[in-house]
């Protein structure tokens, strides 16, 4: 059986997968299965206070998560997926995830890989997907620096042996028509500026 439909039989079977993005090796798990969204929580020993992101495939993904983009936040969108830009919009009304913490907003993002969306698309879901790193600890670049409690304790490992940017995404946030920089990243606060104007 091919990789990626094991890794897709897993997380629709509640599973947790290491992955690797575009940007840093993730933990993923489908954001309406609210068990498994908790045993990423429990995986990374983190704060429940503390949402995870969530990587979309496409625009209607997108759309089944969070209301329509503003202007602004279209802008940004275009420019920079799919890539390192993770975008904070408002969740939409009947949207429900352990995901989400309780918040209003969600941080959504289009992984440049084909191996991450080909697999979102397989599972019919977007994914929450974190950095697979111990809270507190630094974001795992490269398969071998994850920690092994981290590789043990998962359901499934998918690797792809290929260069990734090794850097986290920048995340902003659109306040009444201004972008705000929640984590510079992959992308320089200028170029955000810059297109967000554009
Ligand atoms: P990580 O979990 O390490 O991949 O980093 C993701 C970052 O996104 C964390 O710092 C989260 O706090 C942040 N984040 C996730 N969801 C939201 C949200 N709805 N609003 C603001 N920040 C968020
Ligand atoms: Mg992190």
């Amino acid at each position: 059986m091919e990789e990626i439909e094991r890794a897709t039989d897993v997380i629709l079977d509640g599973g947790v997968v290491l992955l690797p993005t575009d940007t840093v090796f993730g933990l993923s798990a489908n954001v309406f299965d609210d068990r498994a969204v908790e045993k990423i929580y429990t995986l990374k020993n983190r704060d429940r206070k503390k949402p995870l992101p969530v990587l979309v495939a496409d625009y209607t993904d997108l759309l089944k998560l969070v209301e329509t983009p503003s202007r602004v936040e279209g802008r940004l969108i275009e420019a920079f997926w799919p890539g390192p830009l993770t975008i904070v919009l408002k969740k939409l009304e009947g949207a429900s995830s352990a995901a989400f913490s309780g918040l209003s907003t969600v941080a959504v993002r289009m992984p440049d890989s084909d191996l991450v969306r080909n697999l979102i698309r397989e599972v019919g879901t977007p994914l929450a997907t974190t950095s697979a790193n111990l809270a507190g600890e630094p974001a795992g670049l490269k398969l071998a620096e994850i920690t092994p409690e981290i590789k043990e304790n998962v359901d499934f490992i998918l690797d792809d042996n290929e260069k990734h940017l090794d850097i986290a995404s920048t995340i902003v946030q659109v306040v009444d028509g201004e972008v705000k920089i929640l984590r510079e990243g992959a992308i320089s606060r200028e170029e955000i500026i810059k297109k967000s104007r554009e």
